[in-house]
Parts: C-alpha cells; structure tokens; sequence
C-alpha cells in the first residue's frame, strides 16, 4: 500500500480521530498515486495515522480507519453490520417501517457512502471514487448481513461522484433486480423513485420532522410547499388535517405526491397538488389561506461561496410565509444547507419575522433523525436544522 506523508504538526485533527486529511496537509504524495486508491497516512515523524481513499481535491485523504493496522478482508462486512445494529437498536426496523437510512457517511464510519434502505432494496450512493471502486465489495456486504435480508442493491452514484474524475458511473442493479418500489414509513406507504427521484428517491431525513407535524395537523389547512413525494402531506391527511395543499416547482414531483396521496388516502378530497414555483405561489395566494404552513426547499447555500444569497433566500421565503399564515399558525420551517449553521438560520428566520412584525414563538428545534447520526469528530456531518414556529 502507498503512504501519503503530511506536513509536522498537521496530524492532530487525525489524532482526534476527524476523517479528512485536507491537501494543503500534505508533505508528498507517491507519484504513481492513482485517485481513489487505498493509502496510508503517515504523519511528519513516521507515527501511522490510518487507512483511507485518496481523492483529487481540497479533501485529498477521506480516513476508513486509524491507528497503525491494517484494514481487515471483511472491513465492510464489520461496518455494514455496526450499522444496522444501531439501526435496529432505534428501532426503525419494524413491520411497519422499511425505510431508513443504514449508512451516513461519517456519521457511520464510512466517509464517501451513503446507503438508503427500501424494504428488500439498498440503494447505495458514492460521493468519493474509493468507494465507487469498492461498489460490488460493498453491495456483496450488503446482501451477507444476518438479519436485513437486502436482496437488490442498486448504484445511483451518477450525480454524485466528482465530474473530473471521469468514472463513468452508471445507475443499475449491481445485485437483483426491480421487485416492487413501495416503501413503509411509520406505517404510510410511499412510492420510492431511486431510478429518477432525487438523492436515493426518497428524503428519508424528514421522517420524525414529518410524524411532529402529524401531532399538529388536525383541524388545520395545510401547505406543503417543496413537497417533492409529498411526505409532509400525507401525514398531515392521517393527522386529520382539514385541507392539505401540496406545491412543487417539478411536475414530476407533483405526479409523485398525488400518487402517494391516492396510495394511502384514495380518493380522499381534502388534497390539492399544484406545480408551480414556490415564491409564486406564496406571492399569489390569499393571506390567512393556512395555518400550518411547511417550507422544506432544497439547499439554498450548496457552497460557502453561496452562503450570503442563501441566507437572503431563506430569509425572503420565511418573510412571505410570515406575511400570509393565518393567525395562531403554525410554521414548520427547514434548512438542509450544510455550511448554513443554525444559528445563521435562526437569524434569517428571526430577520423575517422582524420584518413581518409578527409575533413569534419557537415551539421545537429539529434535526435530522437518529439514522444520520453525527460524529462528533465531524461536525461537519450536522447539516439538517429546523423550526417549528407558534406565529401570533
Ligand atoms: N419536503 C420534501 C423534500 C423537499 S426537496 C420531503 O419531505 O420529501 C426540495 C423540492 O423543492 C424538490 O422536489 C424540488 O423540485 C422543489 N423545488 C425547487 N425549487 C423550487 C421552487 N422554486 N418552487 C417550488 N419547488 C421547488
């Protein structure tokens, strides 16, 4: 195996166990290193650091293991299996609910890989090229664990992986094939698109954020803005809302949300899909038209360089729906940018509420759920933030 030796005095954050070892770190690099080959890191004064995948980039080390062995032959067997233990251990793996998210990268040890569970079928997602080549290593893994009964294991790593780094990914089963893509959350069942739906096709991340609102939704009339599957509004129709208004700026989410509606609820006319832009339709609409309001929009900050007209944007979307929401509404407002802290979100929707001359109360602060769990060597892993909002 090849060595990477870093800089003196730039192995400390390896010794507090955080996964990256950042380029600007390192002394020499061999110069037949391939991208996404298996190093070593060895720090200035010869001490063995770990084992990781090498990547062309601002993060050139993404560490599997520290210390000085070597990675054991059943390495993804051992971490797949830690994984859905803990899994298990939150017990989200019920008759009545399939769906969960086994690996969060960091979170699980595994930088670089991210792997959804739908019933019978994994989808594994890679965000660096070492864990693209170790793909069939991984899916093998997969379909070995005891209990979890994987049998299909699809690739999505087309949007995923660098662009330079020319590899070719392809979407397709590396194991089994297509048997069926109905998903059971919290007993409601979802219509699971991971042939075309963003990230592995479902946000799996919302789940305890989505089952909260259920607790508020009765006698209230719901907007659902980004809806994508629509999963905020299908529990807001088993939470007994009164109407429930879903809005996305992609027609094909919208088809996705009616579907998931009619599969739970058919026929139910309480429910309302529109495929319009988001700003629009709050522009647009009647003020006092709802009193529970989500807003869950995709990353409005993906960069740092981002960050500034990010926070605009969250700060103009929190305004309008505090310009409209009925009084005693209530607003479940969300931020999935990874470099927007929470508190920078708190201002922005504390900004907006300024501005609105509102009064306003925070009932709950959410997160993401305990299946994207957060090393807390990395803090960078925290990236969902969330308010739930009393607004007078
Ligand atoms: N709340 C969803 C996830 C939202 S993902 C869930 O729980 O699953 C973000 C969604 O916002 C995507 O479906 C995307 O199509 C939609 N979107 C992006 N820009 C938009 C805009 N300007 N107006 C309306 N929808 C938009």
């Amino acid at each position: 195996m090849k060595t990477i030796k870093l800089k003196p005095k730039k192995e400390e954050s390896i010794l507090r166990h955080h996964p990256w070892v950042f380029s600007g770190a390192i002394a020499s690099l061999p110069d037949d290193l391939e991208e996404g080959e298996t190093v070593r890191v060895e720090a200035a004064d010869g001490r063995i650091l770990g084992i990781g995948h090498y990547q062309i980039g601002s993060i050139a080390v993404r560490l599997l293991q520290f210390g000085e062995g070597a990675l054991p032959d059943d390495f993804f067997n051992r971490r797949l299996e830690s994984a859905y233990q803990l899994r298990k251990a939150l017990g989200l793996i019920r008759d009545d609910n399939n769906c969960y998210r086994l690996v969060h990268g960091e979170g699980d040890f595994l930088p670089g890989l991210v792997i959804d569970i739908y019933g019978d079928t994994a989808v594994l997602q890679a965000h660096s090229p070492g864990m693209h080549y170790e793909r069939m290593n991984i899916a093998r893994a997969l379909t070995e664990l005891p209990e979890a009964m994987i049998r299909n294991v699809y690739y999505k790593s087309e949007t995923t992986l660098p662009y330079k780094a020319r590899l070719d990914p392809q979407n397709d089963y590396l194991i089994g094939k297509f048997d069926g893509n109905i998903a059971i959350e919290n007993g409601l069942r979802f219509n699971i698109d991971w042939l075309r739906g963003q990230k592995t096709g479902f946000f799996v991340d919302q789940r305890e954020n989505r089952a909260l609102l259920e607790r508020f939704a009765k006698g209230r009339k719901v907007l659902n803005m980004f809806c994508y599957t629509g999963g905020f509004s299908v529990y807001a129709m088993r939470g007994g809302a009164l109407q429930v208004d879903s809005v996305d700026s992609s027609a094909k989410a919208a088809a996705l949300t009616d579907a998931n509606i009619e599969l739970n609820f058919p026929g139910d006319s309480r429910h309302k899909t529109y495929a319009v832009d988001a700003f629009k339709f709050l522009g647009e609409m009647e003020k006092d038209s709802y009193d529970l309001i989500i807003l869950d929009p995709p990353a409005f900050a993906k960069h740092r360089s981002a960050l500034k007209n990010g926070l605009i944007g969250y700060r103009k979307l929190n305004a309008k729906a505090f310009e409209k929401i009925k009084s005693g509404g209530i607003l479940f407002t969300f931020s999935c940018s990874q470099v927007v802290t929470r508190e920078m979100f708190r201002l922005a929707v504390f900004t907006a509420a300024a501005q609105s001359g509102r009064k306003v109360r925070i009932l709950h602060q959410l997160t993401q759920p305990a299946d994207h769990p957060v090393d807390i060597s990395h803090p960078e892993g925290e990236y969902l933030k969330g308010l739930v909002l009393y607004v007078e």
